[in-house]
């Protein structure tokens, strides 16, 4: 299979195309990869050092329709997963998130029937249901979402099911959880966490730190989006849960612990607004459908995290 990766210099899409290049997806067989990434301060080159050789990269915006087009010749998929992905930017603007998301994914649902690209896996997230006080969200809950994020990746979801019926092309709309690994942004809650500490600070922690989240490695989430390109899915829309659901304070105290520092290094800061107490996604669509469960250990996977960012203080410095 030749596949399209959009957003592949970022958090989720680097890990997904070194675990392809490295064979931890076997279900999927890769010949040919292209990544198409216009490198935002969220996306680096240095994220992909080590597999230059095995991909085509071209440095283009989504939003470039004719030459993501070019870009998609021969392709048999794209993974979609480029986006602004970061809820604090967008409350203090909406509109990049706007126009990568909504605006960007129609570009590239365009480009990918234009070159005739056979399948599109359009990434998510749990986000665009809402915060959910209990129980969980299925595929069929309604969108909800709070921040101009989190809509403009509902609207996103509607425009690749829209395309999907309007013009036949086959569609997979994914809804995951929180990721964590290496190679994470240090806004995020983990690497901000983890930096934070080691530069002498303390864990910065919204409101009470009681808003609960689900958290999945990004390698188990890389394989359940391996796992739907190389099948046949029955449905248009897959929730990957982690299974792992933590309050922000439990989180905290969790890395304190691995740091081997002080529970009380953590400053309790003015919450977000319209901050979304809980997420959790009902995954038996994927479980039942694939046999999906994640791979790894919480508590190994978060020590080896913490260790990367520990160990690669030049890549969060950069
Ligand atoms: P990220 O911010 O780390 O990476 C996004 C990448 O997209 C960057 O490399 C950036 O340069 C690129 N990009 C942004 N706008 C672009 C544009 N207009 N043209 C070309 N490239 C562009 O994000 P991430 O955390 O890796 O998230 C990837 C996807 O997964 C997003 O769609 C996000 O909504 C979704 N998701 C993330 C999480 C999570 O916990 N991080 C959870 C569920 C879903």
């Amino acid at each position: 299979m030749r596949i399209a990766v959009t957003g592949g210099a970022g958090f989720i899409g680097s890990n997904f195309v070194r675990d392809l290049v490295a064979g931890r997806f076997p279900v999927l067989d890769v010949q040919q990869m292209v990544v198409i990434d216009n490198l935002t301060y969220a996306g680096t080159l240095s994220n992909l050092t080590d597999v230059l050789d095995d991909i085509t990269f071209h440095q283009t915006d989504i939003c470039d329709t004719g030459t993501v087009t070019r870009h998609l010749a021969d392709c048999d998929a794209v993974v979609h997963f480029a986006a602004e992905s970061h809820v604090d930017r967008s409350i203090k603007s909406g509109l990049p998130f706007m126009r990568s998301n909504m605006l960007g994914t129609q570009s590239m649902l365009e480009a990918a029937a234009a070159a005739g690209v056979g399948r599109f896996v359009h990434i998510s997230t749990d986000e665009v249901y809402g915060s959910v006080p209990v129980g969980s969200s299925s595929e069929d809950a309604p969108l909800a979402p709070n921040s101009p994020y989190a809509a403009s990746k509902a609207g996103s979801d509607l425009a690749a099911l829209a395309f999907a019926r309007t013009h036949g092309l086959p569609v997979t709309v994914t809804r995951c959880s929180n990721n964590y690994g290496p190679y994470q942004n240090a806004e995020k809650a983990i690497p901000h966490f983890v930096t934070t500490l080691l530069g002498g600070g303390n864990i910065p922690l919204y409101g009470t730190g009681t808003n609960v989240r689900d958290w999945l490695h990004v390698s188990d989430h890389g394989n359940a989006v391996a796992q739907l390109l190389a099948g046949t899915p029955k449905e248009s829309i897959y929730n990957i849960g982690g299974g792992f659901q933590l309050t922000n304070l439990e989180l905290a105290r969790i890395i304190l612990d691995e740091m081997e520092l002080d529970s009380d290094r953590i400053s309790f800061v003015p919450d977000r607004k319209a901050h979304d107490a809980r997420y959790c996604v009902d995954d038996s669509r994927l479980r039942d459908e694939f046999g999906y469960r994640p791979q790894r250990d919480f508590a190994t996977t978060i020590r080896e995290t913490i260790a990367w960012y520990s160990d690669n203080k030049s890549w969060w410095h950069e």
